[in-house]
């Protein structure tokens, strides 16, 4: 079983990427983002718990999100792989997860880092905002905040797989097919 992470800044493509991904690959998708979305969306304790944090930008604790993964993964059965898309998002998400799939005699295969600049970033937030419905997509304050939040919390994940020798940077800058086929040439290296 495949545990590829699809890696970069807020608004660097990963959702998107991912559902295409995932649609070739035949894995599973699994969204941080979207899980505490689903979450607060209906109400639940954990919602609650998630949504004060990102309506300001920063990152939920670690102790909830870990909680919420390791309720997903346990509750998977019979998938293929899966693309991890916004998480791990901290050192201790990272060595929490690798804890969690060597129990299992598994491990990250790949992270897969998606490199855009800081202004393709804003603009594309921005641009998505208009249809996103999502609230801290449409706050210039809230996305330089998410961006903050990636550069002093998630940006040293990548090194740290980068010392496992897993990583690879693909341009995420183009069209949705050409990045995609960027994706895809890496994942046909690591298949
Ligand atoms: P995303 O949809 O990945 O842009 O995530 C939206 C927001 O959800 C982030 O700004 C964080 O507040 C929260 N979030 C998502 N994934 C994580 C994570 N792995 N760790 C902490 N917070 C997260």
């Amino acid at each position: 079983m495949k545990h590829i992470i699809l890696f970069g800044p807020p608004g660097s493509g990963k959702g998107t990427q991912a559902q295409k991904l995932i649609e070739k690959y035949r894995l599973y998708h699994i969204s941080t983002g979207d899980l505490f979305r689903a979450e607060i969306a209906a109400s639940s304790p954990l919602g609650l718990q998630a949504q004060d944090f990102m309506n300001k930008g920063i990152l939920v604790p670690d102790e909830v999100t870990l909680g919420m993964l390791r309720n997903k993964l346990n509750s998977l059965k019979d998938v293929n792989g899966i693309i991890y898309d916004g998480f791990p998002r901290t050192i201790a998400q990272a060595e929490a997860l690798d804890h969690m799939l060597n129990e299992n005699n598994e491990c990250i295969n790949a992270l897969i880092s998606l490199e855009v600049t800081d202004d393709e970033i804003v603009h594309r937030i921005m641009l998505r905002g208009q249809t996103s419905g999502r609230a801290d997509d449409l706050d210039e304050s809230i996305i330089r905040k998410r961006m903050d939040e990636y550069r002093s919390k998630t940006s040293s994940v990548f090194n740290y797989y980068k010392q496992m020798n897993v990583t690879h940077q693909v341009k995420g800058i183009g069209t949705v097919e050409e990045i995609f086929d960027n994706l895809c040439a890496v994942m046909d290296r690591i298949a």
